[in-house]
């Protein structure tokens, strides 16, 4: 990848796109070849490898590993010691992900070239949109994009999220003007490092620019939610902003402040009145609610763009409602450890989206899931050590069958298991495209039942029907594995507001309705859990508490004080800290039980 794969546009990069995907294999092979040609002598593969580079040797020896096999080493850089241990080219940064091991951060080692194979990936995103929304380039877009506060390791090595390390980089600040690169918000608002102030002005740019904004988005669903629910309670403070021509007091970063008051530039009151209109009214038929509201700010916005699939995907409803009929869009798929690929149908239902994994990014195996997804359960459920003879190259995976994918980067991750599931949907050419099914990290576990984030989205689902026959609707959820009352009970977590007379609405809580609910999302839970309720008796009836509007944005808070990032911030769907379940327990509304046992019989 040299430097003229930075720029890719429109028809060259849709070329490059059939190239890479028509010769997947032979692409693999030469990815993996070049990353043992440059890695082999690292203390690390050289236990494995003894300096050879072959292919083969390496399926055979390397194991597979999980963040456990590889912290060790990767602590030794942080304090100091050199890249060769994983990494023949110099290791620049750490990223931070998500993931996390034992309560602590993921530390995933990136070279400096890293940052070309992220940027190549952001450059397909909008040659492939624009195939299907035309013109794409000729307005703004307003993304809405947060950095967090970095650290330095002790060896003096920035660690910092991903997404930081790219609005930092030179990469982002220097993208070629125009295009398809234009954005509302001023680089001093995303690189604010106050996430309010970050928020408050690039809302302020989006409204500022409503005329020629042509797409809305953020890297994930939750934050344009959080975005937009903000501006749902302070639009008044945005409205007085714009009439006088001056930010706010809010805005007292310095060079937020300036960018902000150059963008104003002079009162317009006639921008405001437009803003006062739209955000205090909505239309009759509407019931003067939000319900559609993003349409009515930003009339010439073709779609939403955010990761709505895995844990994203109950944002879905609220977006829509939001939205008002603009489609909702993922574009890619993507981590700290490496960027994994794009969809190459855009406009497809989000529940319907899949990945095409693209063969130039890094080394992709797969671990058959071979029960999945029947009977949800893992190949090698609780064993740590996976027999690296059973991984799939990425062109040998089979349509229908789960997998968890498994990377060997550059930067120093080898056969490293990413913890997601995926599910082959079909084949773009050679390249399997992927349907994301889970993540494999949240597990209720109370007795011998093993709840994970998959199993429990799909009770939410069974009981999401429920409420929204009710003109509800559930916009946040999190649960906990109550084991103080005996024998344990599970307990979901709900905030949920009315979509029949605006989403501040508070709301009566009928407990037939809240009963049902917990009954459907048991019925709908694993046969092990059923069997343990049912037959067992070792569980105890479900739980839902409704909290106050606003909990999920105050948990949100809570883990963003404790240094999360809130663009890489995901509602964790299980929650085991201490400060979170007070928070969330002091905000109760109603309590509700499962009335009976679920359905259970020894047949399955
Ligand atoms: P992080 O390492 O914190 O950047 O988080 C990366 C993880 O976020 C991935 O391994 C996935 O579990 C999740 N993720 C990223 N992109 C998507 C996507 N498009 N759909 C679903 N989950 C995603």
């Amino acid at each position: 990848m040299d430097g003229k794969t930075l720029e890719y546009k429109g028809e060259e990069a849709l070329n490059e796109l059939e190239k890479l995907t028509a010769k997947a294999s032979d692409i693999q092979e030469s990815i993996l070849k070049e990353i043992l040609k440059r890695n082999s002598a690292t203390e690390y593969l050289s236990k494995y490898m003894e300096g050879s580079i072959d292919v083969e040797k390496y399926k055979k020896t390397v194991p597979v590993i999980t963040y456990e096999g590889i912290q060790p080493y990767i602590q030794r850089i942080a304090n100091g010691e050199d890249s060769s241990v994983i990494s023949g080219h110099p290791i620049t940064e750490f990223l931070i992900s998500s993931g996390t091991s034992g309560g602590e951060p993921r530390l995933m080692p990136s070279i400096a070239e890293d940052l070309d194979r992220r940027t190549y990936l952001y450059n397909l995103i909008m040659p492939i949109m624009n195939q299907y929304i035309p013109g794409l380039d000729k307005g703004k877009a307003m993304q809405l994009l947060f950095v967090k506060s970095e650290m330095l390791t002790p060896s003096g090595l920035p660690a910092r999220p991903v997404l930081t390390s790219y609005y930092k980089s030179p990469h982002f600040s220097r993208r070629a003007a125009g295009s398809f690169n234009d954005l509302t918000s001023p680089t001093e608002a995303i690189l604010c490092p106050d996430a309010l102030q970050s928020m408050y002005c690039q809302l302020l740019a989006g409204l500022i620019h409503r005329h020629c904004v042509l797409r809305l988005g953020a890297v994930f669903a939750s934050a344009l939610l959080r975005s937009i629910r903000f501006l749902e309670r302070h639009w008044p403070d945005f409205v007085a902003d714009i009439r006088r021509g001056i930010p706010g007091s809010i805005v007292s970063d310095p060079s937020c402040r300036s960018a902000m008051t150059a963008m104003l530039d002079a009162p317009n009151p006639l921008l405001a009145d437009e803003v006062q209109r739209i955000c205090s009214g909505g239309s009759e038929e509407e019931g003067r609610s939000w319900r559609g509201i993003l349409r009515r700010l930003w009339p010439k916005a073709r779609f939403i763009e955010a990761v709505l699939t895995g844990s994203m995907a109950q944002y879905v409803p609220a977006l829509e409602f939001y939205g008002g009929g603009i489609p909702l869009v993922c574009t890619m798929y993507a981590s700290s450890e490496c960027y994994f690929g794009v969809n190459l149908r855009p406009l497809s239902d989000p529940a319907e989206v899949t990945y095409t994994l693209l063969p130039n990014l890094g080394f992709f195996e797969f671990l058959p899931l071979v029960s999945w997804p029947a009977r949800r359960s893992w190949a090698k459920e609780d064993e740590e050590v996976v027999d690296g003879g059973m991984l799939v190259d990425l062109v040998d995976v089979k349509i229908g069958a789960c997998y968890e994918l498994v990377v060997t980067t550059f930067a120093g991750l080898y056969r490293y298991r990413v913890g997601d599931v995926l599910q082959v949907a079909g084949f773009h050419n050679q390249a399997p495209q992927f349907k994301f099914i889970c993540r494999q990290n949240v597990v209720l576990s109370i007795d011998s039942d093993k709840t994970n984030e998959d199993d429990l989205h799909k009770g939410m689902i069974a009981a999401k029907k429920l409420v929204e026959s009710r003109d509800l609707l559930l916009v946040e959820y999190t649960s906990y594995a109550d084991t103080l009352t005996i024998p344990g009970h599970y307990v979901l977590f709900w905030e949920i507001v009315s979509t029949a007379n605006g989403m501040n609405t508070m709301i009566s809580l009928d407990p037939k309705l809240f009963e049902s609910c917990c009954i459907a999302v048991e019925d709908s839970l694993s046969y092990v859990y059923r069997r343990c309720r049912s037959k067992d008796k070792s569980l105890g009836p479900l739980e839902i508490r409704v909290v106050e509007l606003g909990t999920f944005e105050a948990l949100m808070d809570l883990f963003i004080s404790q240094g999360g990032s809130i663009n890489q911030y995901k509602t964790p769907r299980c929650i085991d800290s201490a400060d979170a379940l007070k928070l969330l327990n002091s905000r109760v509304r109603a309590c509700f039980f499962s009335p009976h046992e679920p359905a259970w019989s020894p047949n399955m």
